[in-house]
Order: structure tokens, then sequence, then C-alpha cells
């Protein structure tokens, strides 16, 4: 079996380059978090390590402690954020997991009681209720 090899056109790389704009929360030297255009609930956030690397499976282990360092500063800031009941982190590798963009990335989602997610990359959300989703998060980050 041959191994997939990272690809630098891929549009994480492109959003992370500032080629493909993006409505983003949070940034250091490391790692950026920004908005999911198809949000599985509102407030839905990506958090990227800057590393590249197509997902888990061959990422720096020293990637991991920065990365989900950021994880739970987002996953804190969106609970706050949207006053969500709890949070669902989740991260897929390789597209027998359901992983459709290949650079390494955490998905951090709000929950509500009872109600489901939305399916995984299903319809595109309005701009204008991202920018919204991003200044709350923000907002929660600085607080
Ligand atoms: P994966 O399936 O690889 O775990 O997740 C990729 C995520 O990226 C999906 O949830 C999808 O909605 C999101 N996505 C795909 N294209 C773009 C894009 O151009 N910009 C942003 N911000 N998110 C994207």
């Amino acid at each position: 079996m041959t191994e997939a090899t990272y690809d630098t056109d891929n549009i994480f790389a492109k959003i992370l380059r500032g080629e493909i704009p993006s409505h983003r929360v949070y940034e250091d030297e490391a790692i950026v978090a920004f908005m999911d255009v198809m949000p599985q609930g509102p407030g839905h956030t990506l958090v990227v390590p800057k590393a590249p690397s197509r997902n888990l499976l061959d990422a720096d282990p020293a990637t991991f402690g920065p990365l989900f360092t950021v994880v739970q500063k987002v996953a804190r800031a969106v609970k706050q954020g949207f006053g969500a009941d709890g949070v669902t982190v989740m991260q897929f590798n390789e597209p027998a997991s359901g992983q459709t963009v290949y650079h390494l990335h955490v998905h951090v989602i709000p929950r509500f009681d009872g109600i489901p997610l939305k399916p995984h990359a299903g319809g595109m959300e309005k701009p204008e209720v991202l920018a919204e989703s991003a200044d709350k998060i923000r907002a929660a980050l600085r607080s």
C-alpha cells in the first residue's frame, strides 16, 4: 500500500498562508483556530497546528502539547461564549475515518442537551453568522 503524503496545497495550508480567508479566533506561533465553514453546530471551531502533517498519524508528537493546550482554551471559550452544556472534541485520520481535509486539525463543537450534531461537512454557513460566532469566541478568549 502506498502511503499518502502531505499536499502543501490543501485548503488549510492555504488558509494558514492567508491565501484563503477564514474567521480566525486564535493564533500563536504554533497554532491557529478558525470557524468551520460547514458547522455541525453553532460555534464549530477548528484548531490547526501550523506544522505540516496530514493528520495525527504522521504528526511530530511535539505538536500535540501546544495543539491540545489550544484545544482546551477554545473548548472553554466556546462553552462560555455559547452558554453550552458541553463540548465535543473530534479528530479524523484518513478517508475511512471521515477525514476530508488532509492537514491535521481538531474539531471543537459546543453542545446543548438534547440537540444532535448536524452532518459532518454538510451545508455552508452564512459569512455573517460565522463572523458573529467568531466574535463570541474571541470575547470569551479575552475574558
Ligand atoms: P475533516 O473531515 O477533515 O475532519 O474536517 C474538515 C472540516 O473542514 C469540515 O468540517 C469542513 O466543514 C471544513 N472545511 C472544509 N473546507 C473549509 C474551508 O474552506 N474553510 C473552513 N474554515 N473550513 C472548511
